[in-house]
């Protein structure tokens, strides 16, 4: 028999990012809030001196423990799945502040074409440009709508940027200015112009300047020390959410954060939520947690495998198309990419999380697709992230893999090698989902969520273009040598490619063919919001977390009417 605790106003499963952004705007508005996390506790002082490439980089610290709980993966249907035993092509977040404390920072708003991608596909090309298969839906709500959100999350985290000519337009700039230019990225903005392409500085939540945001919070400017993506921030100079939401919302006295608390259920009756069940990691024992309003901020796979596991919402049946839970997963297409081999050097270790120029002339519906195999496109970006010494070993492709030659160009090319990369868009195909695995269970019995997704024909020609664009950029910036994608093989776990997996829990404009509607408020379950990438019908062609601050500020603001009023909110 599970203890049973007082009730509070609400929980939050899990608190990263849009669990944090969700605490600290319900408590300043005088809610109380529990926070339940399954990870520890993290302040910026686990990061003073530690720029530890094999702890963090390599042996994956700030992680979720994989022996506890994992994914299991499987191409086809047709097929077994098996676990993700050690980590590949995506890193999953854990502990507080999740896989925001050690992102990288790139913040994009998604283009106005993606929450309206099914209705402008067919309006510019015809029905017959988006494949039977192919599940696109317009996802209930407008860039329009979404843009002051967008604008908050952009404030409180003090994105440095500059316009970017081909997004969807802004009510202000960005709060901080760009971060500094490189030569390389003056070498990258110089080729794309040529190119009559439209370069911008990466929008960053690196601060290029200290910055203090609209909650008071104040934080130092980057210092470009290159150990940034897989790592916390010994400045406190990267926006994440220990350093921005959650101290606003502990100020209130009213957000009570339990770290090494393992959501397992979320209870229910009578169409109602009325708590969650989870463990306590340290006890083992079982507590139960009350609440009026119930919200997930989970990350994709915990938001699905919850609702999955507590018997909410109708799961998605691929074979009838039905059903809603675990539907549209889709990823990323990282490979459409090109590096190129100069003889000047670079100093490529230093740099930031969130530092490049990047263009958006082949994102989104921005160039014509009439006489292409596929829809959408993605960003294609000059990053300069840091190259630290144990992981970065680029070679030319027909230097042998080991010996003197191999050394020689190890030596030569340590810092002399650009890359010029995309981030293609995931469209969703009616046999791609997450479920329940019927085999493979996690370290307190539950069964694990199930991955069932490979690349499509969509994805192939997608990435060929895009790597070719990549090279001809690197082309223009005067490489001797360059290196590009030739033919994109089938989706495989065991590299890493990006860690913006998306859907199982939609959005949308109904009941029929979405799970929440655009507060991400469960159609089913009025007290249930579930907030995270989880909620996107589709991935486009940039990093994810823009999108997801925007609509967990959303979220917060129907919570708000919510629990003054009652009932659905669309
Ligand atoms: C290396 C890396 C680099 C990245 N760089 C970028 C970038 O540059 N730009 C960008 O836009 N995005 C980036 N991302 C993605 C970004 O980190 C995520 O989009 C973002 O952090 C998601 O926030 P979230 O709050 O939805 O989920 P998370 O950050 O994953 O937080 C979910 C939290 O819930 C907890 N949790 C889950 N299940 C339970 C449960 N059952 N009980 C209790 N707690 C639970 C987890 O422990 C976790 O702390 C990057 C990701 C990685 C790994
Ligand atoms: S690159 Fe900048 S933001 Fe990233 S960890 Fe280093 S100082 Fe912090």
């Amino acid at each position: 028999m599970a203890k049973k605790l007082p009730k509070t106003d609400v929980v939050i499963i899990g608190v990263g990012w849009a669990g944090g952004i969700i605490a600290s705007e319900l408590t300043k508005n005088g809610l109380s809030v529990v926070g339940l996390e399954r990870g520890k506790e993290r302040v910026t002082e686990d990061y003073y001196m530690a720029h530890d490439e094999l702890r963090y980089a390599l042996r994956y610290d700030l992680m979720q423990d994989l022996s506890k709980e994992t994914i299991t993966f499987r191409s086809t249907e047709k097929i077994r799945a098996l676990p993700m035993r050690q980590y590949g092509s995506f890193l999953l977040g854990e502990g507080l502040g999740g896989a925001g404390v050690h992102w990288n920072g790139q913040t994009f708003r998604f283009l106005p074409y993606d929450f309206k991608i099914r209705s402008m596909t067919e309006e510019r090309y015809g029905k017959d440009k988006i494949p039977p298969e192919m599940m696109i839906q317009d996802w209930g709500i407008t860039y329009d709508q979404l843009e002051p959100f967008f604008d908050k999350f952009e404030k409180t985290t003090g994105i440095s940027g500059e316009e970017n000519p081909l997004a969807g337009k802004r009510s202000n700039p960005y709060p901080t200015p760009p971060m500094l230019h490189t030569p390389s990225m003056k070498m990258f903005t110089e080729a794309a112009k040529k190119l009559k392409l439209n370069p911008y500085t990466v929008p960053s939540a690196n601060l290029s300047e200290s910055y203090t945001n609209p909650d008071g919070i104040a934080r130092a400017g980057c210092q470009y020390c290159g150990y940034c993506e897989r790592f916390g921030c010994e400045y406190g100079a990267k926006a994440d959410p220990v350093v921005t939401v959650i101290p606003v919302a502990k100020k209130t006295g009213k957000f009570e954060i339990r770290t090494h608390s393992y959501v397992r259920r979320i209870l229910h009756t009578g169409g109602k939520a009325t708590g969650v069940m989870y463990t306590d990691l340290t006890t083992g024992e079982e507590i139960e947690q009350p609440a009026d309003i119930v919200v997930s901020t989970g990350y994709v796979f915990n938001n699905t495998r919850l609702m999955l596991l507590s018997k909410i919402g109708k799961p998605y049946d691929s074979s009838s198309g039905t059903g809603v839970i675990g539907k549209n997963y889709a990823y990323q297409v990282i490979k459409g990419t090109a590096a190129g081999f100069f003889e000047d050097q670079f100093n490529l270790f230093a740099g930031a999380g969130s530092l490049g120029m990047g263009l958006d002339d082949y994102n989104g519906d921005n160039f014509d697709h009439s006489d292409l195999k596929f829809i959408h496109g993605g960003n294609i970006a000059h990053t300069v992230t840091g190259q630290r010494p144990i992981q970065n070993n680029p070679v030319p492709e027909d230097t042998p893999r080991w010996g003197k030659e191999f050394k020689a160009n190890s030596l030569k090319y340590a810092n002399s090698v650009l890359s010029v990369g995309s981030q293609g868009s995931s469209m969703p195909y009616r046999h791609h989902y997450l479920d329940l695995d019927p085999t493979y269970k996690d370290a307190y019995g539950d069964p694990l969520i199930r991955i069932t997704f490979d690349f499509e024909e969509q994805d192939r020609q997608l990435a060929r273009y895009l790597s070719d664009r990549c090279a001809e950029i690197l082309q223009e910036m005067g490489a001797q040598n360059i290196m590009k994608l030739k033919e994109l093989g089938p989706y495989e776990i065991t590299t890493y490619q990006s860690t913006h997996n998306t859907g199982g829990v939609i959005m949308g404009e109904n009941p029929g063919n979405s799970a929440i509607n655009n507060y991400m408020q469960m159609w089913d379950m009025e007290n249930l919001f579930v907030v995270g990438a989880s909620a996107f019908p589709h991935n486009s062609g940039y990093n994810p977390t823009g999108t997801v601050g925007a609509l967990a500020y959303r979220a917060a603001d129907g919570i708000l009417e919510y629990s003054k009023k009652g009932g659905l909110l669309v």
